[in-house]
């Protein structure tokens, strides 16, 4: 166990770790610019409703630009970003240009449920989180109900008194929230019982393995119906096949989200989706 401030320790940086220690300085480097200049771009993946094959909601995703290091992806740079600090203001850029889109959306008439938007842990700590997120929607006028917030259960788990006053505050404002990836961690039901949720994300994980494992379909399809006639909305995340479209129907999955119907895209291609324009018909 390494301890602060012990002397005579040594430390052992083989070649590898220095290449990680210097990459990350490096996306952090790109991180702060791209900050600076606003340059990150949001990505919006349209979430398929299986009763009508209309795309009521989306999830907004964050992307780099090309970088001179190439394409980075959320996976490596969300990280750098949450040890940082940087996600702080990264997420409220893009919370102000989801609410632009989704301005623009209403304005144009679009029959949007909503945005939903992921946050970090630390987004958690900032005392005035609540305050500012109902400056943005007043500066935009968008009615809170059409902001989503995703959390996971480790965000959850990490400090449960003040994530859930700050969710409370939230959730009396009109904001709704997500519980994202839901089945990679505690899976703990009560946090589904006692925090403002609306909605429960089943983990690709899980939507996958149940294809070949009967034992976790069965566990998917209780859950599902489940939080179903508890009132909570239930999207399956990751669906690439018609086979696992299939399977989340039968478990009665309101909405699908995955490659299979829309991937990740531009905000200027997402929009056919969410005015309702392009509808897929239902296989
Ligand atoms: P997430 O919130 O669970 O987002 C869903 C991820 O699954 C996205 O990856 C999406 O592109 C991917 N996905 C959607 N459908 C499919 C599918 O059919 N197959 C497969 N293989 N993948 C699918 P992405 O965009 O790379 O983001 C990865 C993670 O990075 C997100 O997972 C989220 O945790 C984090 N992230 C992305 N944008 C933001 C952001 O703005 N703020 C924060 N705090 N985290 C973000
Ligand atoms: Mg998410
Ligand atoms: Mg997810
Ligand atoms: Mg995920």
């Amino acid at each position: 166990e390494a301890k602060e401030g012990s002397t005579g320790r040594v430390v052992v940086c083989d070649d590898r770790m220095v290449a990680r220690m210097k990459r990350k300085h490096a996306v952090t480097e790109i991180l702060k610019e791209e900050l600076l200049n606003q340059g990150f771009e949001v990505y919006y993946q349209p979430i398929y409703r299986c009763k009508d094959g209309g795309f009521p909601v989306a999830e907004a995703l964050l992307r780099l630009p090309d970088t001179p290091l190439g394409p980075i992806y959320p996976d490596e740079f969300i990280p750098i970003a949450e040890e940082t600090g940087l996600i702080v203001q990264m997420t409220y850029l893009v919370l102000a240009k989801v609410c632009k889109f989704v301005r623009r959306l209403l304005d144009e008439g679009a029959k949007l449920e909503g945005v939903s938007v992921n946050l970090s842990v630390l987004q958690f700590m900032q005392r005035d989180l609540a305050d500012h997120i109902a400056e943005i929607l007043d500066y935009y006028q968008i009615p809170a109900r059409f902001i989503k917030l995703e959390i996971t259960e480790s965000v959850v788990a990490s400090n449960y008194e003040a994530v859930l006053s700050v969710m409370e505050k939230l959730a009396k404002k009109g904001v709704q929230f997500a519980l994202d990836d839901f089945g990679t961690g505690y899976s703990n039901l009560s946090y589904v019982m006692h925090l403002p949720v609306d909605m429960v994300k089943i983990d690709r994980s899980l939507i996958w393995s149940s294809l070949n494992n009967d034992r976790c379909a069965t566990l998917v399809e209780a859950v599902s119906r489940t939080f179903g006639q508890a009132g909570i909305r239930m999207i399956a995340e990751g669906v690439e096949t018609g086979e696992q479209a299939a399977f989340a129907q039968r478990c009665g999955i309101e909405l699908i989200q995955g490659f299979l119907y829309a991937k990740p895209m531009p905000q200027e291609e997402a929009l056919p989706y969410l005015m309702g324009v392009k509808e897929l018909v239902n296989k």
